[in-house]
């Protein structure tokens, strides 16, 4: 009698366990199916920002996303491989830097006599003496030769010698009497920059 109540009481509980195994694999399947579908889904949403990120082209930006749709996380190795190396704020960036340069070389001023590289605030050329500025004789900030005012404290500095190699161009196209915008004392009206 003992024995058989034993066993009846371990098949109830054993399939009590079974009950509670089989209400917990509905929960645990669906966890994993949605874990699996939020899954794919960012990483579409990753593939998808990433091309996004690094060409303009707009099949190449369907054909990355259909692919890491379709292969998932295959799709997603083959993208990895086979992306553009740099994102288009790289490519601009270099682009930048690449401009600045180049506008940094074509800046480097050469004296027009021996061609010997010469800094923008010297006033002689330091290895055959050439002129290359003159200060202002007010102010005493640097000026180009050819310049008739000086456009740091408005005085007329059109007395001073003309370099020879310029003689077609008129330096007398302003009156000596003509008013300088934003001049401190002179009321400004009209135009304002
Ligand atoms: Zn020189
Ligand atoms: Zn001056």
């Amino acid at each position: 009698m003992n024995g058989i109540s034993l066993v009846l009481s371990a098949a109830t509980a054993s399939s009590n366990i079974l009950d509670t195994l089989s209400g917990l694999v509905g929960p645990i399947v669906g966890c994993l199916v949605m874990f699996l579908v939020i899954f794919s889904l960012s990483l579409i949403i990753w593939t998808f920002r990433d091309i996004r990120s690094r060409t303009q082209d707009f099949i190449s930006q369907i054909l990355a996303t259909v692919l890491v749709t379709l292969f998932n996380v295959g799709g997603l190795f083959i993208y990895l491989i086979l992306r553009p190396r740099q994102t288009l704020a790289e490519i601009y960036e270099r682009q930048l830097e690449e401009e600045s340069l180049l506008a940094e070389m074509t800046e480097r001023q050469t004296c027009t006599n021996c061609h010997a590289r010469v800094e923008s605030d010297f006033q002689v050329c330091p290895s055959c003496g050439q002129k290359l500025k003159r200060s202002c004789p007010k102010c005493e900030r640097l000026l180009e030769l050819r310049w008739t005012y000086c456009p740091y404290c408005a005085s007329n500095v059109g007395g001073a010698p003309m370099p020879g190699n310029m003689p077609g161009v008129s330096m007398q196209g302003i009156p000596p009497n003509v008013s300088i915008p934003g001049n401190p004392g002179m009321p400004v009206s009209g135009n304002r920059y």
